[in-house]
């Protein structure tokens, strides 16, 4: 069946229902958001005309505000608890509504069994029948409801399945008996899915899929406003709660000598922040309020905490300059507290490093926090520059839109993958069947050859450039630095012999081992390696012995998660 754009949100609002703080805060929303969102898939529908897109039977079960999990969030939305996540969730039912598919919502192990079928009560039972769905979106916490609930069902049906999941998840942690093995293993990883169903806020390893949320876009009239109503001299500070701020006395001083500050810290009436006395603190605002802020202030100040949030690309979109310290050594699982047993070793440079990499001066800032004289600078700078608002289009409406109607109608993780011969193939070491590989003209990359069919694939062979990558470098970096993106769905076709003769790695030998840096030549001893475990590909390992074999691919500016040939 084919799948129509909806406009309207009704339905939507009316499934989400209320009840829960955290409800009402994705309630109001979509509300906000529902013209934007309108507009959005007009455009997106003009520039999908003839193309078929299937409607989809989707279960959403937010395993975090289910009271099975504790549902820690609902009583600190009003509160300055995290708000990202309510953020994104309603952002990805919108998503899933507005693309035309066919929508289940679960709050709660019930309504989940319900939905699956699964006899309330009788525990880990399996379905009784076929998987009522096409596709499950959830989070950790209901990744482990299902299992428990779905008994032996949940192997057979888990390519199905697709996880939110914040910070990401890389290969080493995410294949059981390898993360056991070698020290990955915490307490979210080890699921044995593709890491492709690993769906993050933000771009972080191309291991997993980019899902993002959206920002609100302004109209004409209100960018002129902003250009009338700035206030050169107006900062607001990043953080709802006052732990945010503690330490922080000095940094304030200074920003005080030369704008007024504000902030929205949330606080119980007959307890007031601990904030120092120029500060004016609004308290948590709505939404809505904390943008009309955003509007007038010139700079939004991180403090380096929260981490990884939305409020920065908000700012930005509003016309702030966002400024943020560095992280140096950068923060991550193997040295810093909040990383800590999440199945990542991605490195974190400052707070928000997807601004810092992705968007830049003169929208935002990074700075040595540490250096007085450096962030009095970054402020001079600021006060003299003029700023546009500005949003990635990856973080509007159509580019989400955009994004996940590929993922829906491309990405299939139930199908075995690899139609082209691997590790296990049985050609010998010395036989030379044709090369699938081409070297291309001025570069040391390799391309898929014309002449030689290439097997069906998402995103398309044709948009492939191998690499070797220099030793001590990972696949996530090697593509970077050419320019380009690493995309792991393109490892199983450059997991042979062909791709090491290509690239000239003068190999002594050729063995297939269990190894999440693997397919890669060692760099003294001259031994090739193939990867043994499909499900070990990571464009994130990294090793200082080895030059790794990278498989790249072009992007479209401002919607990373797509080739130009993707759509
Ligand atoms: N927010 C809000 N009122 C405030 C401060 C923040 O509604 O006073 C919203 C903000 O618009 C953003 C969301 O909270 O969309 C999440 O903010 P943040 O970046 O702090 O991330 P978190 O740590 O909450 O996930």
């Amino acid at each position: 069946r084919q799948a129509f754009f909806r406009s309207d949100l009704s339905l939507l609002l009316e499934r989400v229902g209320s009840g829960k703080e955290s409800l009402s805060f994705m309630r109001r929303r979509m509300r906000r958001l529902a013209a934007q969102w309108a507009a959005a898939a007009r455009r997106l529908d003009e520039r999908l005309r003839g193309h078929h897109r299937e409607q989809k039977r989707i279960l959403v079960h937010v395993g975090f505000l289910t009271e099975e999990s504790g549902d820690v969030f609902s009583p600190k939305v009003l509160k300055g608890g995290p708000l990202g996540e309510m953020v994104q969730w309603a952002d990805i039912l919108t998503t899933l509504h507005v693309l035309g598919h066919n929508l289940k919502i679960s709050l709660s192990v019930k309504e989940l069994q319900g939905s699956l079928g699964v006899p309330p009560g009788r525990g880990s039972c399996p379905l009784i029948g076929p998987l009522p769905f096409d596709l499950i979106y959830t989070d950790y916490h209901g990744l482990q409801q299902m299992k428990q609930h779905m008994g032996l069902s949940f192997r057979q049906h888990r390519c199905h399945i697709r996880v939110i999941d914040t910070f990401g998840t890389e290969p080493a942690y995410n294949n059981e008996e390898y993360a056991t093995v070698n020290g990955y293993r915490t307490n979210w990883g080890y699921w044995n899915l593709n890491c492709k169903q690993y769906m993050t806020m933000f771009p972080h390893t191309p291991d997993n899929s980019f899902m993002g949320f959206v920002t609100e876009e302004l109209n004409q009239t209100e960018r002129l406003m902003i250009q009338r109503d700035k206030v050169n001299n107006m900062a607001v500070v990043y953080g709802k709660e006052a732990s945010m701020w503690k330490g922080k006395e000095k940094l304030l001083s200074i920003l005080h000598r030369y704008m007024d500050i504000h902030g929205t810290v949330y606080y119980e009436a007959q307890r007031p922040p601990e904030v120092p006395a120029f500060v004016r603190n609004h308290g948590l605002l709505p939404q809505q309020e904390l943008q009309q802020l955003l509007r007038k202030a010139k700079l939004f100040l991180g403090f380096g905490f929260p981490y990884e949030g939305p409020a920065p690309l908000e700012a930005i979109a509003n016309g702030c300059v966002f400024l943020q310290p560095k992280f140096s050594p950068p923060r991550s699982s193997l040295n810093h507290e909040f990383f800590r047993g999440k199945p990542t070793s991605r490195e974190v440079s400052s707070q928000h490093p997807y601004t810092e990499q992705y968007i830049g001066k003169p929208h935002v800032i990074t700075v040595d926090f540490n250096n007085s004289q450096e962030f009095e600078t970054a402020v001079q700078d600021i006060l003299k520059d003029k700023v546009e608002p500005f949003i990635p289009s990856e973080y509007t409406c159509e580019g989400m839109l955009e994004r996940v109607n590929a993922y829906i109608q491309h990405q299939d993780f139930c199908r075995r993958s690899s139609p082209f011969p691997t590790a296990n193939d049985s050609r010998s070491w010395s036989g030379n069947p044709p090369s699938p590989f081409l070297q291309l003209p001025n570069s040391t990359a390799l391309i898929w050859a014309p002449n030689i069919t290439a097997p069906a694939c998402w995103p398309p062979l044709s948009a492939l450039r191998l690499f070797l990558s220099p030793e001590d470098s990972s696949c996530v970096k090697t593509c970077q630095d050419a320019g380009l993106i690493c995309e792991p769905a393109f490892f199983p076709f450059i997991n042979n012999i062909e791709a090491f003769n290509g690239l000239n790695a003068q190999c002594e030998s050729l063995e297939a081992e269990k190894n999440h840096v693997f397919p890669a030549v060692h760099v003294d001893r001259r031994e090739c390696f193939q990867q043994k475990e499909p499900l070990l590909f990571s464009c994130a390992g990294v090793s200082a012995k080895h030059q790794r074999l990278c498989p790249c691919r072009d992007y479209i500016h401002g919607q990373v998660a797509l080739c130009r040939d993707c759509l």
